[in-house]
């Protein structure tokens, strides 16, 4: 008889979106008119900057011309976008080879696909909050879980040995194999520096584990102490794949790219992780589009990059709004500087609930509870840079009045 993967049967339901818009859809029910104010959106609201459309329309024309039309390409991306982001990781002193960068379609798709190259029996460490992909993903493969204690004392930046509560000594002494670090972080914005990502690599390095480096926020960092690539760091060669994302620097979360980088020097179990995932991708990936990876390249040019570039600092504005009016409430928070998220204690000892409901029946802003991305979330709340400016302004002069009363 066929039997399903009974993984997913330990899947917990997909409940905070869920439930965010089921409380949002039952308020806007008793009150019509009311103007409730979205912050808890992890989508981009700008468009796609002209560069990048200009290049998409060309890309069409040449599909659609005998001479230039272009069939299946290569699974691991066309060298034009390939040599862009090796000359954009340069740039940060970061040598690549092209046979290093896989372009992908998106940073989620890799972050569950990367798992195939990797045996069930590994132990996985994610943080708490966490992103709730590299949590589903290897529970669907069966894979144990144990979290790193990402908390307000270490400003949600937990390092190498600091395991949550309950995590069994064995495991904690052991370490240990797949490593999830996501800096700039997606749910709580705070970012690693040089110094601290330098203490992962060691361990990693130590412990014979790899890194899984998500790095889909890095062009939200600013200065030169926050490292925006692993691979910044000496020694992360041999401990470290990393996976970026258009999504977010770019506003392709409808476009669909991304890349992942995995050097030759990451070698386990007496093989190189690059030659596995190669053979992965060939063997289950036929690229990305033509049209998207041309749009892609578009990004990278001079003219693009200065079009990207205005769209962030939209976004850091907005943040910066944020960041302002916690500041002028006196609350604790991170994130902001580094990332269009921003991460803060509910006032008055709320729990992440409570405070998502009185936000929305007293201010009418919406936001997401800290809660759904794990435990240590409890207490924490989550609202996000990529509404209008308008619309930040006004929600965060809500916020004021109604935590003023
Ligand atoms: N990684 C993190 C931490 C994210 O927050 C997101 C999207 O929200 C992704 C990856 C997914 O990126 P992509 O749109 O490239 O699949």
């Amino acid at each position: 008889m066929l039997k399903i993967n009974s993984n997913y049967k330990q899947l917990k339901d997909s409940y905070l979106f869920y439930e965010t818009a089921h409380r949002l859809a039952d308020y806007q029910k008793e009150h019509p008119d009311k103007n409730v104010i979205k912050m808890g959106i992890g989508d981009v609201t700008r468009p796609l900057c002209p560069a990048v459309v200009d290049a998409l329309k060309k890309a069409s024309e040449e599909m659609g011309v005998a001479e230039t039309f272009r069939g299946y390409g290569p699974e691991q991306g066309y060298d034009f976008l390939r040599e862009k982001v090796r000359d954009y990781y340069a740039e940060r002193e970061v040598e690549l080879e092209l046979s290093e960068i896989f372009i992908s379609d998106g940073a989620k798709s890799d972050c569950g696909n990367i798992l195939d190259i990797f045996s069930k029996d590994n132990l996985v460490l994610v943080p708490d909050p966490v992103y709730p992909v590299y949590v589903d993903t290897n529970v669907m493969a069966g894979r144990r879980i144990i979290y790193m204690d990402a908390n307000e004392s270490n400003d949600f930046l937990p390092g190498p040995g600091e395991f949550e509560p309950g995590t069994s000594a064995e495991d904690a002494a052991e370490g240990p194999d797949l490593i999830y670090i996501c800096s700039p972080n997606n749910p709580t914005g705070a970012a690693y520096d040089r110094e601290q990502l330098k203490e992962w690599v060691d361990y990693a390095n130590e412990k014979g584990a790899v890194i899984l480096f998500d790095a889909a926020y890095e062009s939200f960092a600013e200065g030169d102490d926050i490292p925006r690539s692993i691979f910044e760091i000496p020694g992360a060669r041999t401990c470290a794949i990393e996976l970026c994302s258009l999504s977010k620097t770019a506003g392709f979360t409808g476009t669909r790219c991304g890349y992942t980088v995995v050097p030759h020097d990451l070698v386990r179990d007496d093989t190189e992780l690059n030659a596995l995932w190669l053979r992965r991708q060939t063997t289950k990936f036929n690229g990305v589009s033509y049209v998207v990876q041309r749009g892609a390249e578009a990004v990278f040019t001079p003219e693009g990059r200065m079009q990207i570039k205005e769209n962030i600092d939209y976004y850091k504005e907005n943040a910066r709004v944020i960041m302002d009016a916690l500041e002028d409430l006196g609350i604790w928070y991170t994130g902001g500087v580094h990332s269009p998220y921003i991460w803060f204690k509910c006032p008055e000892g709320m729990d992440s609930w409570t405070f998502f409901d009185f936000l929305l029946k007293e201010a009418g802003v919406v936001g997401t509870p800290g809660q759904g991305f794990g435990n240590n979330g409890e207490g924490f709340f989550r609202l996000t840079a990529f509404s209008t400016r308008e619309n930040t302004e006004e929600a965060m002069e809500r916020l004021k009045k109604v935590l003023a009363k």
